[in-house]
């Protein structure tokens, strides 16, 4: 059960949605069976729902697709979902607002989710729920099931008890994700910041070492699991010719200088992903160091995803500062950064991340950041550098790649300069370093640990 679908109709034909979740977890409902429960993207009816076999040609498992009202879709999503549960998770407490209609229509909704989850499931099923809009689910679905498998992966980060306590929901939503047999979070410092909440709100036994929390006769195993890029399909689509070309045509069409370096950003516009002080960095960085002008470009794909506020002025904001930085910086019709403000799918993505020199994650803080492991898996020749904020997830296992400091703009400046200039062995060998990790850890080793830890619970 995720928020969004795997699968939805666009012109008449069914498509699978982009991602690693989706690409990972697709496989294995198709060689299993059962259902995949999430909220339509459109809506014909609210209060129903919809069943779609999938694939539709040879049909082995299905899609159950719940319709919302405008009403549950604003106040659950755009509202407890993500103007509150989202901005407290990344620590970015300016932005945390809440309303009471929020978390009215946040637990009327997981009750929905619940439901559609008791009608299909038997007695001893294993329910999988993701993410950060369902916490609650667990709780619903074992009051009628109490021997069913139920686990949860929370994609973001869970922030230390000073900022949790904020929440004025936090003895429910704890209370809901210890319905769990199993929880899994991107890294042990969240596992240990969760269990270090629960300490402080409920009368519950700990085992910090091994992650097992005891509450009310349950108990929740507690477990890190960094989820990761499918490398093999990044590693393919990268290598083609198809890539090759795509990338020489990008070029083109940005008007990119022939010779010249790019470094590139994929991001969706989103506060978290540090895109301000990514552009601050770079303005410092072509005033201190004019003689990349004209011979390095840095491509930012920003993606708008949530059309609401704060995401509307983000954009404005981010969107005048580019304006400033290429008046300012402009040279003979060359512009230090090209931006895009759409979605790329990931066929072209893997083009432009294998002709990229150097890519930048800036994240002010992030729950584990799949670019970053994208661009590694894409990086064929082995001849870019992956800059990582240390403040990402990802920062915590990736060999090779160079870390910043998205607050320290001087500093993350010198780390654009020094990673441009560095010899093509040392690029080579980190790459190389980075390369085998991420194939090592990839998503299908993600989804074989969790199941693999589910098993061992049953
Ligand atoms: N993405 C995409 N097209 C774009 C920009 C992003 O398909 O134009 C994908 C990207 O390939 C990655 C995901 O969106 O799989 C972003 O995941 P990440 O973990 O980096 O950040 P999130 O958006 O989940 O916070």
């Amino acid at each position: 059960m995720s928020n969004r679908e795997p699968y939805v109709r666009r012109k008449g034909k069914l498509e699978r949605t982009a991602g690693g979740l989706v690409s990972a977890l697709d496989p294995i409902m198709r060689k299993n069976g059962g259902v995949w429960i999430a909220a339509g993207e459109k809506e014909p009816g609210a209060g129903s729902h919809s069943m779609t076999m999938i694939p539709p040609d040879s049909p082995s498992y299905s899609q159950k697709s719940i319709w919302l009202s405008p009403w549950e879709e604003d106040n659950y999503y755009n509202g407890y979902s993500n103007r509150f549960l989202w901005p407290l998770c990344h620590m970015t407490l300016d932005r945390v607002y809440l309303r009471r209609s929020y978390w009215n229509a946040y637990k009327r909704v997981n009750n929905l989710f619940a439901w559609a989850v008791l009608e299909e499931a038997g007695d001893t099923d294993v329910v999988w729920l993701q993410d950060y809009h369902l916490s609650l689910c667990a709780g619903y679905i074992k009051e009628v099931r109490q021997k069913a498998t139920v686990l949860h992966f929370w994609h973001i980060p869970w922030p230390p008890y000073d900022i949790f306590r904020i929440c004025p929901q936090r003895r429910e939503i704890l209370e809901g994700l210890l319905s769990n047999d199993l929880l899994g979070f991107q890294l042990d410092t969240f596992c240990k910041n969760f269990m270090t909440c629960v300490e402080r709100e409920l009368d519950a036994g700990i085992d910090y070492k091994e992650g097992y929390v005891h509450y009310r006769g349950h108990t929740t195993k507690v477990k890190a699991f960094p989820i990761s890029a499918d490398f093999s399909w990044f590693t393919d689509k990268a290598s083609t010719k198809r890539a090759k070309d795509a990338w020489a045509r990008f070029r083109n069409r940005l008007n990119l200088p022939p010779e010249g370096l790019v470094g590139i950003g994929v991001d969706r516009l989103e506060y978290t992903k540090g895109l301000i002080k990514r552009l601050e960095t770079l303005d410092l960085f072509f005033s201190k160091y004019p003689r990349y002008r004209g011979r390095f470009t840095f491509v930012q794909v920003a993606v708008p995803t949530r059309r609401v506020e704060p995401y509307l002025s983000y954009k404005t904001m981010v969107e005048n500062m580019v304006a400033a930085i290429n008046a300012k910086h402009e040279e003979d019709g060359w512009e230090p950064i090209r931006y895009i403000d759409h979605k790329l799918n990931h066929e072209e993505l893997a083009a432009i991340y294998r002709g990229a020199d150097l890519a930048i994650i800036s994240s002010v803080y992030d729950g584990m950041n799949l670019v970053a492991k994208e661009y590694v898996a894409s990086q064929v020749d082995e001849k870019g550098v992956l800059l990582l904020s240390e403040l990402a997830g990802a920062a915590d296992g990736i060999p090779g790649a160079v870390l910043i400091n998205p607050y320290d703009t001087e500093g993350f400046a010198d780390v654009i300069k020094d990673a441009l200039q560095m010899p093509a062995s040392e690029k080579r060998k980190s790459m190389e370093a980075s390369r085998s990790y991420i194939k090592e850890n990839d998503i299908f080793k993600w989804v074989a640990d969790v199941l693999g830890e589910v098993e061992k619970i049953r």
